[in-house]
């Protein structure tokens, strides 16, 4: 099931052009071994470039990471594909968790796969204008909370998908209880000097992890700021 919603573009001017740019980083996904097609046109629909400063509008379909401010970064276009591809792995979840709003593209860009959004963000600022986003683009299936990620939202558990976009030390128990049986935690997990995004799917029997390659996310830190 789609959940595929008109979004609004503020942006005057704008439009035309974000179209034919756009067209062209859901090309090189592609071109890059994104397959699902359903990721490919929620990409294809999300305005990247209301989720970061005016200033860096331009640069808003380089298949490139971004600063959002607060010394936090909008994920990579590739590296979002490839998340919420992994997260739709073996059928469409419909309930998610996002942990690490940021600027909230990654949840805009579930919102138009799945039912039920919730994202949560430690750092307040960047939860008041990812909230006023939703609200300007009329994305309304997201539900936002400011709190410790590695403590997940345990009064909406459980989700049929977790997605981490911060790099832990270690995999929090918390959120592998918070998961269905059958749905994908996908994180960035740090090991040996170096960030593996991984796919940890939850199973009767406990979990199987699935290694999908060296992947580069800001860290997950403790608390709330
Ligand atoms: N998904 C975001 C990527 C943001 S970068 C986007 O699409 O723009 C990662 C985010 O994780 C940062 O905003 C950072 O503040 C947040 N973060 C780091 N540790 C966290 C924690 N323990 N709980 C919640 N959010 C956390």
């Amino acid at each position: 099931m789609i959940h595929r919603q008109r979004l609004s573009s503020g942006a005057a001017g704008i439009g035309m052009t974000s179209r034919g740019t756009r067209d062209r980083l859901v090309q090189r996904l592609r071109d890059h071994g994104i397959r699902d097609e359903r990721v490919l046109g929620a990409i294809m629909n999300v305005p990247r470039h209301e989720f970061v400063d005016e200033a860096l509008a331009t640069r808003a379909y380089e298949d490139t990471a971004l600063p959002i401010g607060q010394s936090q970064t909008i994920s990579q276009p590739y590296i979002v594909a490839r998340m919420t591809e992994a997260l739709l792995d073996g059928g469409t979840p419909s309930k998610v968790l996002e942990v690490g709003t940021g600027s909230g593209y990654q949840a805009a860009v579930l919102a138009q796969l799945v039912k039920e959004v919730y994202t949560v963000e430690r750092i307040k600022e960047l939860l008041r204008s990812s909230r006023q986003l939703f609200h300007r683009l009329q994305v309304y299936n997201v539900r936002t909370r400011h709190a410790d990620g590695h403590l997940g939202w345990p009064s909406q558990a459980p989700f049929d998908g977790i997605i981490v976009t911060a790099a832990a030390r270690t995999v929090p128990d918390e959120l592998v209880e918070q998961l269905a049986v059958g749905g994908n935690l996908v994180m960035p997990l740090e090991r040996g000097g170096e960030q593996r995004l991984l796919s940890i799917r939850r199973t009767e029997e406990g979990r199987e992890t699935t290694d999908l390659g060296a992947v580069v996310f800001v860290p997950m830190l403790n608390g709330l700021a």
